[in-house]
């Protein structure tokens, strides 16, 4: 190839150009009527097109034929044009020629007639970067232009232009390219070069080139090389981008919805040797977390995932799913936002992996091990701030408990801190409750529940219609199992839900709370030393604000 890609694909007519077509519409429309303003300022970011568009203006404007939107591209004007040596089309990069002096230069013949072609244009791309006495004297000319002058300017930056030169241009903006349309574009100069490609190559790529065509161009060019005419290859690409094939992200995530922490950090190192940075590998997993997401969601990926390595996910309702990618979305995004502060960018990604596999959606499994339950006052790791202990998975709660592993004998349940009731009663029911102590919202549950009725191994419980949100059958499920393994084999419960507030746990202890401040002022009133006291200075006693209990 003699020629580097972004050059020889260069548009050369509004047809070519991609994307933008709000832009070249009004353009196109313009040039048909010969309305053309004379100044124009292209934004946008870099390689999407903006001089690109200067250079196809400038040949509608010149061509031999006639003023059009369609050039001929054939004739002298058009191809010295296209190769950028027209003497009536000035090209300036501002961003080395900023001085007053280069700029008046540039604009001392701009009173003359063109030599050969209908318009003198002059095209002047990163116009941001000319100092302020140059856009001074800019501003001159752009305010009483001659006739046979247009000014087509490029930025990448347009809020460093003044006001008073913005003012005098049309400003049109160029939009960046989305994924789908870079990758099919590059995939039609592929095979117009007959080079062969795998598709999700050139996504990778389109990927990385963040909306700029140029970019991408010459990526393709960099694998080109890299491939040696052959196929290029994902592998290849995640090889030159240093970034990993979505196999390999998807792996990670699939180790750690299945809790295999020791894998996901086996892989995790293997791609760090192979190349890959972790604020790489954290970043992709955002990208396919973000993707799954969408998929579980609105049934559409911003971007053509295959979620054929998650076989996992199958075996659960689309809610847990959702609420675990949700889950790990926030942990990798917190793994991300901390990544400068670890000791290492390995430490970093590792704990971030941890605390992912730490984490899964609720399983029945809750049900069946009551006693695996965070603490009240056992401290949370940060991202525990996120959750409620329900949603953590059965050996996350303790740091000091070492993990079980599937083969060891089960576990015994702790001794409750509660002595047992001797009966289920109305009388024991608080007693029951806070014995059971349950994991997360099912104690939270039991606990806003008053006591109705036990008979015939049915436990009828009474909650307010307010709390109506807490029911649910996982939850009733536990109470249950919770019960039989304390002696009640047959036992079922039904909660009823009421307008009124229940004799509920809840209800006595902030009862109890507030009861606090009104025994303690009663205390003090009863101070002898503190009556002495309030006498002799002549003071009183400031009555605490008193809280009414709310169930
Ligand atoms: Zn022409």
């Amino acid at each position: 190839m003699s020629q580097v890609l972004a050059r020889k694909w260069r548009p050369q007519s509004f047809d070519q150009l991609i994307g933008q077509s709000s832009t070249v519409q009004a353009l196109q429309n313009a040039l048909k009527h010969n309305r053309l303003h004379h100044a124009y300022l292209f934004t946008g970011t870099r390689g999407v097109g903006k001089t690109t568009l200067a250079r196809i203006i400038a040949m509608c404007l010149n061509c031999e034929q006639q003023i059009t939107h369609h050039p001929c591209g054939q004739c002298l004007h058009c191809q010295s044009i296209r190769k950028g040596h027209h003497i009536d089309v000035i090209e300036v990069d501002a961003a080395s020629r900023t001085k007053v002096e280069d700029t008046r230069e540039i604009l001392d013949n701009v009173h003359y007639a063109p030599n050969q072609a209908r318009f003198k244009i002059y095209i002047i791309d990163e116009i941001h970067m000319l100092s302020t006495h140059s856009f001074n004297a800019l501003l001159k000319t752009l305010e009483e232009p001659p006739q046979h002058v247009k000014f087509l300017f490029a930025t990448t930056d347009p809020q460093k232009i003044p006001p008073t030169v913005l003012s005098r241009c049309m400003q049109l903006h160029l939009e960046s390219i989305d994924m789908p349309t870079l990758s099919s574009h590059f995939q039609s100069v592929l095979t117009q070069e007959k080079i062969p490609f795998e598709t999700a190559a050139l996504d990778a790529i389109a990927h990385a080139a963040s909306g700029s065509v140029r970019d991408g161009l010459s990526l393709l060019d960099q694998a080109i090389a890299l491939c040696h005419g052959h196929t290029i290859t994902t592998d290849a690409i995640s090889k030159m981008l240093g970034t990993l094939s979505e196999t390999h992200i998807q792996s990670l995530i699939t180790h750690a919805f299945n809790q295999s922490a020791q894998q996901a950090l086996e892989l995790a190192h293997t791609l760090i040797q192979t190349g890959a940075h972790p604020a790489s590998i954290l970043k992709q997993i955002l990208h396919t977390l973000h993707a799954i997401a969408c998929h579980i969601s609105i049934q559409t990926s911003p971007a053509p995932f295959d979620l054929s390595h998650l076989t996992t996910f199958s075996t659960h309702t689309p809610t847990q799913q959702l609420e675990w990618v949700h889950l790990l979305y926030q942990i990798a995004l917190s793994g991300q936002r901390d990544l400068p502060f670890a000791p290492t960018p390995q430490q970093g990604l590792d704990i971030t992996l941890l605390r992912m596999s730490a984490l899964m959606p609720e399983t029945p499994e809750e049900a069946t091990l009551p006693w695996h339950q965070t603490e009240p006052n056992k401290p949370l790791s940060t991202f525990n701030n996120h959750i409620s202990s329900s949603q953590l998975p059965p050996h996350q709660e303790t740091q000091n408990t070492p993990k079980r592993s599937p083969t060891s004998t089960p576990l015994t349940p702790p001794p409750s801190q509660h002595e047992k009731p001797n009966t289920l009663c109305a009388e024991t029911w608080h007693q029951w409750v806070e014995y059971l102590a349950l994991p997360g919202m099912t104690q939270s549950l039991l606990a806003h529940t008053g006591w109705k009725t036990y008979q015939d191994n049915v436990l009828t419980l009474t909650l307010h219609q307010k709390h109506h949100a807490l029911i649910s059958e996982k939850r009733t499920q536990t109470i249950e199992n919770s019960f039989k393994s304390n002696g009640f084999e047959s036992i079922t419960i039904v909660i009823e839900t009421h307008d009124t507030s229940p004799d509920s746990l809840q209800h006595r202890k902030a009862l109890e709370a507030a009861e606090k401040p009104k025994k303690a002022l009663k205390a003090l009133e009863q101070d002898e030393t503190l009556q002495t006291l309030l006498s002799t200075f002549d003071g009183t006693l400031k009555q605490p604000e008193l809280k009414t209990p709310s169930s």
